[in-house]
């Protein structure tokens, strides 16, 4: 028997018709643009009150036919994940985490009001469809596949109450290198006048609603100059919470590090865990505590904090090279990516890609 068992074997595939031709596959493969190509198939399992979970099968992708009445249009009940599937040098699939990912997911449904997957049904639909699209996983430096899983409330009914169906998906997205040219610090502006999330909220789930909240932050840094906005604390406004996608580090200039703890209003994020053990592994002195702005703007001027960087499933670890808000603009350290960031980044992506020992027993092979 398997340490976590899957459910991959009860799924049934049916597998397209129409295949996409090699030569095609090879050309959306070379470069692809971040979810913007998918691969032929999707995983998928239905959910209703009276019989629990049902019907895996792993299907040909293609549009949703939904009810204009289906709930999750109107209030949106919906959550999901993000994790990818990674090329070994010897072709072999691994995942990074993924039961972190089930987890997740597991409470982000308790907090949503939807039905709990087991983390059985998680893995097994993960398995059953890299295996059917196995082809679609690229092998060239940083690249990787996408997977995102997600749940949505499909009853349909305008009633304000938990819905009682449900419909979890996986699909899959070839990805490049998140950075072409190389990893480049950003500008990131903290936003004074906006939250993404509150005490007693859902930021701690991962569901659309909170990233629908960020857009319009996000869009306004934008139109400033910057590439991502940093989120204060809603109760106090004083406190550095998260980026719109990513969790956010602070290196001092003695070695130590800082990032915000997991407060019930941040993403619990599975790079952020995997770096503060790294960082341990490292002998560094990591603590998970509230970081005052001030604090930060403080260091940054002083030099007190030599480095800042974000950190996600999707570009792993970004440098921050300006921090800005209505009152400050500040450059952090040279403005280029940091030691630690860069060599922490490094020691990452080397077990993700197998070029390094798995010493934590981190990946899953497909
Ligand atoms: N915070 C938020 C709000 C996110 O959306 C993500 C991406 N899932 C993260 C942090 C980083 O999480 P992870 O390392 O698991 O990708």
């Amino acid at each position: 028997t398997l340490a976590h068992p899957t459910s991959a074997d009860l799924f049934e595939v049916h597998r397209t018709t129409s295949p996409v031709p090699d030569e095609e596959r090879a050309a959306a493969l070379a470069a692809p643009k971040f979810g913007t190509v998918f691969t032929e198939h999707m995983a998928r399992i239905s959910f209703t009150n009276a019989s629990g979970w049902q019907d895996r099968r792993v299907e040909q992708y293609g549009p949703l036919q939904l009810d204009p009445a289906t709930a999750v249009l109107h209030y949106a009940q919906e959550i999901f994940e993000g994790l990818k599937a990674y090329r070994h040098p010897d072709g072999s699939v691994w995942t990074f985490r993924p039961r972190d990912n089930a987890a997740r997911f597991a409470r982000s449904a308790q907090r949503l009001a939807l039905p709990v997957l087991p983390e059985a049904d998680f893995l097994g639909a993960i398995e059953a469809l890299v295996r059917t699209d196995l082809a679609w996983v690229p092998s060239g430096e940083e690249t990787s596949l996408y997977l995102r899983p997600f749940m949505y409330a499909s009853e349909s009914f305008l009633g304000v109450r938990p819905s009682l169906e449900a419909e979890f998906l996986v699909i899959a997205s070839p990805v490049g290198p998140y950075f072409a040219g190389g990893v480049r610090p950003v500008a990131i502006w903290v936003d004074q006048e906006f939250h993404r999330a509150g005490a007693g909220g859902t930021g701690a789930a991962k569901c659309g609603g909170n990233y629908a909240a960020s857009l319009l932050p996000q869009q306004n840094a934008h139109d400033k100059g910057f590439e991502q906005v940093c989120f204060l604390d809603a109760s106090t406004n004083t406190m550095l919470e998260e980026l719109g996608g990513m969790n956010v580090f602070l290196v001092g200039a003695d070695g130590s590090v800082t990032t915000p703890p997991v407060s019930g209003s941040i993403l619990e994020g599975v790079t952020r865990s995997s770096i503060i053990q790294l960082l341990v592994d490292a002998g560094h002195e990591v603590s998970e505590r509230p970081l005052p702005l001030a604090e930060v703007r403080a260091g940054l001027a002083d030099g007190s904090i030599a480095e800042v960087f974000a950190c996600g499933t999707a570009a792993v670890i970004t440098p921050i090279g300006r921090l800005a808000g209505d009152d400050f603009d500040l450059v952090v350290g040279d403005g280029d990516a940091g030691a630690v960031t860069t060599r922490i980044r490094a020691e990452l992506t080397d077990i993700q890609y197998g070029r390094a020992t798995d010493r934590h027993s981190w990946l899953h092979r497909l």
